[in-house]
């Protein structure tokens, strides 16, 4: 009778020792993963993937106007264009009257590389990599044919488009047409919102020789109200309804605003 009474002793202690052990491993498991507020919004978000906003295209141009990008300052209206004030005025006269903007470029350099020469601010660096890493996993393949440009290139690349239009002409308006046909593409220096650091060019490696619009990639992106683009802090810089902005609406052009401007 002792001797079961000892086996029962010794059962009792080994189940009591599981059984505290068990409720400990479950309260630690329980502190580790319990959901702080962060969590549960993540788990909100899986339940409603669309917790982002639809926009229209108005409201896209206004966000995208309103953003305070960080890292930046505005463009000193004055940058340089051509050899003559007066020709500088009338091209400046013509952008504007198309909708282009004066834009701001960044305080400090610090850029990262997301693909040979090209340039991103650090915290649109990795939204677009994950952008890409997500497109991949649906069979989608970006690339990027621009990103951060300064105003020195974008002056470089202007003068170029306007080839050897004499600037008397330009200063007098008699060539308007001809500045008007550069606009149409390539924004004046200042007013490019590649010098932000924070807009990028995207191409569709899948089907390259088709127009942007009419790509997979621009399905992918702008399907149910451009929520892949949104998901990682994207939106696009000329969508649908949008106002005039300068050149002719660009399909390829996305803007990183981050995801809490978005929702
Ligand atoms: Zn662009």
């Amino acid at each position: 009778m002792k001797i079961t009474n000892n086996k029962f002793t010794k059962t009792s202690i080994i189940s009591l020792l599981i059984v505290v052990g068990l409720a400990g491993f479950f309260l630690f498991e329980n502190k580790v993963t319990a959901p702080s507020s962060k969590k549960s919004n993540e788990i909100i978000n899986i339940k409603k993937p669309s917790g982002f906003k639809s926009f229209t295209g108005k409201q896209f141009e206004d966000l995208y106007n309103s953003f305070a990008y960080p890292n930046t300052q505005l463009i000193n209206e004055d940058t340089p264009i051509t050899e003559n004030p007066a020709a500088d005025a009338r091209i400046r006269q013509l952008a504007l009257a198309r909708g282009y903007k004066l834009r701001s470029a960044p305080v400090t350099d610090t850029f990262v590389e997301v693909q040979k020469d090209m340039l991103l601010q650090q915290r649109a660096a990795k939204p677009w990599l994950n952008l890409k890493k997500q497109a991949e996993k649906d069979g989608i393949k970006l690339s990027l044919t621009a990103a951060y440009r300064s105003a020195k290139d974008e002056k470089t690349i202007f003068l170029d488009r306007l080839k050897n239009l004499p600037l008397a002409s330009i200063a007098s308006g008699q060539a308007d047409a001809q500045v008007n046909t550069v606009l149409d593409h390539v924004a004046l220096p200042g007013y490019s919102r590649h010098h932000t650091g924070y807009t990028v060019d995207i191409a569709c490696d899948n089907n390259p020789s088709v127009k942007f619009e009419k790509s997979i990639c621009f399905k992918w992106l702008s399907k149910d109200n451009y929520i892949n683009a949104k998901t990682f802090g994207w939106m696009p810089s000329y969508p649908p309804g949008a106002g005039k902005q300068g050149p002719v609406p660009e399909p390829w052009e996305y803007v990183w605003v981050g995801t809490d401007a978005l929702k």
